[in-house]
């Protein structure tokens, strides 16, 4: 009996591990389309949530950046410098910008929700990641006329067909009421993409590749504005972009970021 038993349970063991791996993957299959026309999995780890992107545990995962931190550069400082005093990077290397600030660190949940927003089409993460920003940012916001985000080229808007920081831009201006102006700044030549490069390619990577056209400068001249970004790492882009908007002779011009790449060994004075 235990002879003749064994070979046909092992078939039912096969065919229920079939079965299993069959719903298995049917249940993901499902789950993806899921993905696409409801967006009802946490970004980061592919559990349910709702509709806010991430779910709570990724949420308390991620590090938003909060005072102490470099009035310049918006950099966290671990203890409290005192008001006004600047981090060391802000002095050695004071950038054309006058202010940045960053909801969150780039760290791995941080990635995961800009690689959504900017190769997923996940334009639905735009309104948290807005108004995480939106928050880190209110006193630059507070003081400021327009919102430019950074530009792509058009090459590169075209194959991707929105620009992730105008997505996030315009959701931070429903939040503010602060209004986009996103023709005001051009990126005039295609650059390589900054991954990869050391801060000193980065810079002349971006060099002279924006621009405000003539017909626009009304919107920038006398204006205090922030640029906005999905992920600050050296600052070469906005950078290149403030000076841009300085010679469009903008009042003021500000960052506001997602993420920033913090150095945490660098961050103190
Ligand atoms: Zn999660």
């Amino acid at each position: 009996m235990d002879a003749e038993a064994s070979p046909s349970r092992s078939v039912a063991t096969h065919l229920r591990g079939a079965l299993k791996a069959c719903r298995g993957a049917w249940s993901h299959a499902a789950r993806l389309a899921l993905d696409v026309a409801l967006p009802t999995l946490c970004v980061a780890c592919r559990e349910p949530v709702d509709g806010e992107g991430v779910c709570a545990t990724c949420w308390a995962k991620l590090s938003f950046i909060a005072p102490p931190l470099c009035p310049r550069l918006g950099i966290p400082f671990i203890y409290d410098p005192g008001p006004g005093l600047l981090s060391t990077e802000a002095i050695s290397d004071p950038p054309a910008y006058a202010r940045a600030r960053a909801a969150v660190r780039y760290d791995d949940v941080a990635r995961t929700l800009v690689h959504a927003l900017k190769y997923q089409d996940r334009t639905d993460l735009a309104p948290a990641m807005g108004r995480w920003m939106a928050r880190a940012g209110r006193e630059l916001l507070g003081e400021a006329d327009v919102l430019i985000p950074v530009p792509l080229h058009w090459r590169r808007g075209w194959s991707r067909r929105y620009n992730q920081s105008g997505a996030l831009a315009r959701a931070i201006e429903r939040q503010t009421g602060v209004k986009v102006a996103s023709e005001a700044l051009r990126r005039v030549r295609p650059t390589q993409q900054q991954i990869g490069l050391s801060r000193s390619q980065r810079a002349s990577n971006v060099q002279g590749a924006f621009k405000v056209p003539a017909e626009r400068q009304h919107r920038i001249e006398g204006r205090r504005v922030i640029l906005v970004d999905d992920v600050l790492t050296t600052g070469a882009t906005v950078d290149a972009c403030a000076r841009a908007l300085l010679r469009a002779r903008a009042a003021s011009v500000d960052v506001l970021v997602f993420a920033r790449v913090v150095d945490t060994h660098k961050a103190t004075i």
